[in-house]
């Protein structure tokens, strides 16, 4: 079994120089299936050329919460009027997201237009039944608020890169969505998100690296998919299984929220 990294961004330039080589990497490390989530509409196409390209690859169509701060709420609109092509035709999208709200990385004050363009793609994944990619950092309350204002899609989704504690998982593991644990819960002190990595229940629990972002404590500046195995040990160790078993029920839960990746082990690729 090929295991699936549940958060990405291999599209980025960062990853320009060197693409194939960190997916085959990965491979090699047992990562073939990546789940890359999607910024802005410019990325859409280069995330759908690489789903083209690697069987392996599935992605989502969003206007993170970071884009949508610079922009006005008209051309917010602009931008997702064009979202839905993106879940249709060959290689196409299989979620909304990343969406949400961020009051830690940008200027508080863009909350408004952030919640504009959050409320718009929680209507459109529930309309389009498709499951959502949520980043919300230090804005849960409002998140929660929106989210059982508005209402989820029935497809679910995961609330990426997760921040909070054990209560605030439950609360969302109780609104149908799923928890996604970043490098983060690598940090032998971050105890809050350790009882909170212990407490998600097996079928919501995913794990990620979001690279090339998020590097776990130890690995170069740059993050790469093969960092999954890192946020595995972690997670199994305050779990208290094996860093297997928990990199099965990530693989098995993505793929009931964004489908099957066809991961194709690395004597089988034709480049
Ligand atoms: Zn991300």
């Amino acid at each position: 079994m090929l295991y699936v990294d549940t958060h990405n961004h291999l599209d980025f330039a960062a990853f320009d120089s060197d693409r194939e080589a960190v997916l085959e990497r990965a491979r090699a490390a047992g990562i073939g299936g990546h789940l890359v989530a999607g910024v802005d509409p410019a990325g859409w196409v280069r995330q759908r050329a690489l789903a083209a390209k690697h069987p392996g690859v599935r992605w989502t169509a969003g206007l993170h919460p970071q884009v949508a701060a610079g922009m006005r709420p008209g051309a917010i609109d602009e931008a997702l009027a064009g979202l839905p092509a993106q879940l249709e035709g060959a290689h196409a999208a299989s979620g909304v997201g990343e969406t949400g709200l961020d009051r830690l990385f940008v200027d508080p004050a863009t909350l408004d237009v952030q919640l504009h363009a959050f409320r718009a793609q929680l209507a459109l994944a529930r309309e389009l039944e498709r499951p959502l990619v949520l980043h919300i950092v230090k804005a849960h309350g409002k998140a929660l608020e929106v989210v059982k204002r508005d209402g989820l899609p029935a497809a679910g989704g995961v609330i990426h890169s997760f921040s909070g504690n054990a209560e605030l998982a439950r609360q969302y593991v109780e609104l149908g969505l799923s928890i996604g644990f970043v490098g983060a819960v690598c940090r032998p002190n971050a105890r809050k998100l350790h009882a909170a990595a212990a407490a998600v229940p097996d079928d919501r629990l995913l794990i990620e690296t979001d690279a090339p972002d998020q590097s776990p404590p130890g690995h170069p500046q740059r993050n790469e998919p093969t960092a999954l195995l890192d946020v595995a040990e972690a997670v199994a160790r305050v779990r208290g299984c094996r860093p297997e078993a928990v990199l099965v029920l990530s693989t098995r839960n993505s793929e009931r929220l964004f489908g099957v990746f066809n991961a194709v082990p690395a004597a089988q690729t034709q480049e």
